[in-house]
């Protein structure tokens, strides 16, 4: 039996080596908190993102997808509310000049402790977060003798709000210029577009707006991988419905994400709901789905109901008239006319969502072999319909015609799927590099292929092999990823 083992440090190491993250810029000593996703990366994001699209705007008859723009007017993050209440209380060691965010130090804090400590500590900084209470976080930390990681030292600075949003100038010339932001969430991007959307598209509440894109925080604990970027990936979706109805929808969405996520295979036992305490300035109720990530439980997507304060803002601060006209509503016998739409949100970060799925799939198996030595090897057991690489084909040998049966099949599957053709090689190291970037099925070409029209399948999770009729790989794999 193979032995299995999870680290989340080799993980790390393991997607450099196989071109799944690299560090941005690391030819200069790398950008901190910024990443770059390489050749078999990039694959298995996109893989991600268009499931959730796909998922979104194909399978829900009233959703439609948009791509805004990442530079709005800087008059959307003051109705927003980003200018004036996007940031976290931050604290400074004075010995370390390092900055940290309250909660981040307080959690990690926690986790040295014992059990029923540590819970009560979090009660505490949750009691504190949610009454805005700043003096009374920093007489936490110092209490309980809270220290920086770096200096050893409790000498800290107040505790302070610090925004996040990174700002640039727009226009060549200085004086010219005016001050905007890069965005720090796609969602206000649906909300300016609600009603572009809504007439050019004829939709009828309730009714969804999706989007994918860049969003950037300027993250002060930037730390954990992927799972905490300074310019990372949202997959957001805005729902919007007739006020009173938003609770019904909230848990529709609730339920929803969970199932979704149990869908591209993250086992159910690994994901939980965590409700706010403290909710954002805009919401009447909010919760994170969790997953476990190796470093523990953290939230992986947020479902937020966010009244209709967005909306209200936006005409409040554009003097223009954002309202529906519910023309269902005179039908049912009520009075009918204007109301402006209350907003239930999913919001998923695509970054997240991939060291979810390379978390879950990273294995590192050992066993004995018949004549009694150990062999191994390193496994990403991505699920087939999000792998990068869904077929290889390999002929066993470089001559004996081989190769062009070989190519025949790749020349048959590629319009189909992604697959990977090498000659290179042992037989044995090609299906360990395949093994390395999750392929999950290769194909070998030998002789016998030439006498009977038979390919050698190798399924990479359990490593068994059968003989299947050429003709039917490539089915065999669109089965398998659909
Ligand atoms: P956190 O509490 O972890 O900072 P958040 O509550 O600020 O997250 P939201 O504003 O709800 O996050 O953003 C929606 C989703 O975007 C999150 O669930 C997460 O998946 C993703 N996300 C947010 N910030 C980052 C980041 N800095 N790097 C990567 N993904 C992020």
């Amino acid at each position: 039996m193979a032995n299995e083992i999870n680290n989340f440090q080799e993980i790390i190491s393991h997607c450099k080596e196989y071109g799944f993250i690299f560090q941005s810029s690391e030819l200069y000593d790398g950008l901190s908190a910024v990443y770059d996703y390489g050749q078999m990366g990039a694959q298995l994001k996109k893989n991600l993102r268009d499931e959730w699209w796909k998922s979104m705007t194909q399978l829900h008859d009233n959703i439609v997808g948009i791509d805004a723009a990442i530079f709005m007017h800087p008059t959307v993050w003051k109705a927003s509310g980003h200018v004036d209440n996007f940031s976290d209380p931050m604290i400074d060691n004075k010995d370390s000049n390092k900055r940290y965010r309250v909660d981040h130090l307080i959690e990690a804090y926690s986790e040295t402790l014992d059990k029923t400590a540590g819970e009560a500590i979090l009660i505490e900084m949750d009691r504190l977060l949610a009454a805005d209470d700043l003096a009374g976080l920093k007489t936490l930390i110092d209490n309980n003798k809270i220290k920086c990681i770096i200096s050893k030292t409790c000498n800290w600075t107040d505790v302070r709000q610090f925004n996040l949003m990174f700002s640039t100038q727009i226009g060549s010339v200085a004086e010219e210029s005016d001050t905007i932001y890069l965005r720090p969430e796609t969602a206000q991007g649906i909300f300016v577009n609600f009603l572009n959307v809504q007439k050019t598209g004829r939709m009828k509440i309730p009714f969804g707006i999706a989007q994918t894109g860049k969003a950037f925080r300027n993250e002060i604990v930037a730390r954990q991988f992927i799972f905490r970027m300074r310019e990372f990936e949202q997959m957001e979706m805005q729902f919007f419905v007739r006020p009173g109805t938003q609770m019904e929808w909230y848990n529709f969405w609730k339920e929803t994400r969970k199932k979704w996520h149990e869908s591209i295979g993250i086992p159910a036992e690994k994901l939980r709901y965590h409700d706010h305490v403290k909710l954002a300035h805009y919401a009447d109720a909010a919760l994170d789905i969790e997953f476990e990530f190796p470093f523990g439980w953290k939230e992986l997507e947020g479902i937020h109901s966010r009244t209709d304060f967005d909306l209200t803002q936006h005409a409040t601060y554009s003097k223009k008239k954002i309202q529906y006209f519910d023309n269902d509503l005179n039908a049912e016998g009520k009075p009918y006319g204007n109301y402006t739409p209350f907003v239930v949100e999913t919001s998923v970060g695509l970054d997240r969502l991939f060291l979810t799925v390379i978390s879950l799939a990273y294995t590192e198996e050992k066993w004995n072999k018949e004549d009694g030595t150990e062999d191994s090897r390193v496994v990403m057991k991505i699920p087939a319909k999000i792998a990068p690489i869904k077929l290889a084909i390999l002929p066993l040998l470089k001559k004996d015609g081989l190769p062009e049966i070989a190519s025949q099949l790749m020349h048959d599957c590629k319009q189909q799927f992604h697959c990977f053709y090498e000659e290179k090689d042992a037989i044995g190291k090609r299906y360990r590099r395949m093994d390395a970037i999750g392929t999950p099925f290769c194909v070998t070409i030998d002789h016998q292929t030439k006498e009977d029209n038979t390919v050698t399948i190798r399924y990479r999770d359990t490593m068994l092999q059968e003989r299947i009729n050429f003709a039917d790989v490539k089915n065999l794999v669109i089965n398998a990823c659909s």
